[in-house]
Protein backbone atom coordinates (compact mmCIF):
# COMPACT_ATOMS: atom_id res chain seq x y z
CA UNK A 1 0.00 0.00 0.00
CA UNK A 2 1.11 3.36 -0.70
CA UNK A 3 0.65 6.68 0.44
CA UNK A 4 1.27 10.14 -0.99
CA UNK A 5 2.22 13.38 1.44
CA UNK A 6 2.87 15.46 -1.38
CA UNK A 7 -0.41 17.11 -1.47
CA UNK A 8 -0.40 17.76 2.73
CA UNK A 9 1.48 20.48 4.08
CA UNK A 10 3.45 20.99 1.15
CA UNK A 11 4.25 24.74 1.97
CA UNK A 12 6.06 23.10 5.12
CA UNK A 13 8.42 21.05 2.62
CA UNK A 14 9.26 22.96 -0.14
CA UNK A 15 9.49 26.85 -0.37
CA UNK A 16 6.63 28.28 -2.04
CA UNK A 17 7.77 29.89 -5.49
CA UNK A 18 4.73 32.21 -6.42
CA UNK A 19 5.47 36.07 -6.06
CA UNK A 20 1.86 38.32 -5.51
CA UNK A 21 0.93 41.82 -4.34
CA UNK A 22 1.12 42.81 -0.84
CA UNK A 23 -2.40 43.12 -0.31
CA UNK A 24 -1.60 46.40 2.58
CA UNK A 25 0.64 48.04 0.13
CA UNK A 26 0.43 46.77 -3.02
CA UNK A 27 4.30 45.95 -3.46
CA UNK A 28 5.37 42.75 -4.90
CA UNK A 29 6.40 39.79 -2.93
CA UNK A 30 8.80 37.94 -4.83
CA UNK A 31 10.11 34.44 -3.03
CA UNK A 32 14.30 35.59 -4.24
CA UNK A 33 16.60 37.51 -1.85
CA UNK A 34 14.15 36.59 1.25
CA UNK A 35 17.13 35.00 2.60
CA UNK A 36 14.73 31.76 4.33
CA UNK A 37 12.58 28.94 2.99
CA UNK A 38 9.11 30.95 4.65
CA UNK A 39 8.90 34.00 2.77
CA UNK A 40 5.07 34.83 5.33
CA UNK A 41 5.52 38.86 5.22
CA UNK A 42 5.76 41.98 2.73
CA UNK A 43 9.53 43.12 2.74
CA UNK A 44 8.36 46.42 1.61
CA UNK A 45 5.33 47.27 4.61
CA UNK A 46 6.15 43.81 7.08
CA UNK A 47 2.70 43.02 6.46
CA UNK A 48 1.65 39.25 6.50
CA UNK A 49 -1.34 37.49 5.67
CA UNK A 50 -3.26 35.25 8.50
CA UNK A 51 -3.05 32.05 6.42
CA UNK A 52 -0.62 29.99 8.65
CA UNK A 53 -1.35 28.25 12.15
CA UNK A 54 2.13 26.87 12.41
CA UNK A 55 4.66 28.53 10.12
CA UNK A 56 4.05 27.13 6.80
CA UNK A 57 1.23 24.83 7.27
CA UNK A 58 -1.69 27.10 5.63
CA UNK A 59 -3.93 25.50 7.59
CA UNK A 60 -5.69 28.85 9.10
CA UNK A 61 -9.18 29.80 7.63
CA UNK A 62 -8.78 33.62 8.59
CA UNK A 63 -6.77 35.65 5.92
CA UNK A 64 -7.23 38.92 8.19
CA UNK A 65 -4.65 41.04 7.27
CA UNK A 66 -1.75 40.76 10.16
CA UNK A 67 -0.32 44.07 11.10
CA UNK A 68 3.75 43.83 12.65
CA UNK A 69 3.67 45.30 15.94
CA UNK A 70 6.35 44.83 17.62
CA UNK A 71 10.18 43.55 17.67
CA UNK A 72 11.79 40.89 19.87
CA UNK A 73 15.30 38.97 19.98
CA UNK A 74 15.52 35.27 19.51
CA UNK A 75 17.91 33.23 21.11
CA UNK A 76 20.37 33.55 18.94
CA UNK A 77 20.04 37.64 18.69
CA UNK A 78 18.18 36.85 15.50
CA UNK A 79 15.47 39.72 15.41
CA UNK A 80 11.54 38.85 14.61
CA UNK A 81 8.23 40.22 14.10
CA UNK A 82 5.25 39.74 16.49
CA UNK A 83 2.39 40.46 14.28
CA UNK A 84 -1.44 40.47 14.90
CA UNK A 85 -4.09 39.56 12.80
CA UNK A 86 -6.29 42.76 12.61
CA UNK A 87 -9.59 40.05 12.10
CA UNK A 88 -9.06 37.87 14.96
CA UNK A 89 -6.29 38.93 17.40
CA UNK A 90 -4.05 35.80 16.41
CA UNK A 91 -0.36 36.43 17.59
CA UNK A 92 2.07 34.77 15.47
CA UNK A 93 6.16 35.30 15.54
CA UNK A 94 8.25 35.40 12.04
CA UNK A 95 11.80 35.57 11.49
CA UNK A 96 12.90 38.66 9.54
CA UNK A 97 13.94 37.92 6.11
CA UNK A 98 17.36 39.87 4.75
CA UNK A 99 15.40 41.98 2.50
CA UNK A 100 12.93 43.26 4.50
CA UNK A 101 12.81 47.40 5.08
CA UNK A 102 15.32 48.47 7.60
CA UNK A 103 13.52 51.42 8.26
CA UNK A 104 10.42 50.13 8.85
CA UNK A 105 11.66 46.84 11.22
CA UNK A 106 13.39 50.08 12.94
CA UNK A 107 9.96 52.19 13.28
CA UNK A 108 8.73 49.33 14.91
CA UNK A 109 11.47 48.75 17.46
CA UNK A 110 11.26 52.15 18.27
CA UNK A 111 7.39 53.23 18.30
CA UNK A 112 7.23 52.11 22.29
CA UNK A 113 9.96 54.50 23.74
CA UNK A 114 8.08 57.10 21.28
CA UNK A 115 4.79 56.41 23.49
CA UNK A 116 6.48 55.82 26.69
CA UNK A 117 3.46 54.78 29.28
CA UNK A 118 4.29 57.28 32.24
CA UNK A 119 5.59 60.96 31.99
CA UNK A 120 9.03 61.20 30.87
CA UNK A 121 10.10 64.05 33.81
CA UNK A 122 9.47 60.79 35.74
CA UNK A 123 12.67 58.96 34.30
CA UNK A 124 14.65 62.15 34.70
CA UNK A 125 13.63 62.60 38.75
CA UNK A 126 14.51 58.62 39.01
CA UNK A 127 17.79 59.04 37.67
CA UNK A 128 18.86 62.48 39.79
CA UNK A 129 17.64 60.48 42.86
CA UNK A 130 20.07 57.72 41.63
CA UNK A 131 22.93 60.29 41.71
CA UNK A 132 21.77 61.75 44.54
CA UNK A 133 21.84 58.87 46.17
CA UNK A 134 25.85 58.29 46.12
CA UNK A 135 26.39 59.10 49.54
CA UNK A 136 29.22 58.84 51.56
CA UNK A 137 28.91 55.32 53.37
CA UNK A 138 29.87 56.50 57.11
ZN1 LIG B 1 3.29 45.40 1.84
ZN1 LIG C 1 -6.86 35.94 11.84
Amino acid sequence: MKYSNREKNIYQNQPCQESFFCRNCGGVVSFSGAGTKHRNHCPHCLFSLHVDDLPGDRSANCSGLMEPIGIWIRKNQEWAIIHRCRRCGHLSSNRIAADDNPIKLMSIAVAPLATPPFPLERMTQILTDTEGGKNESD
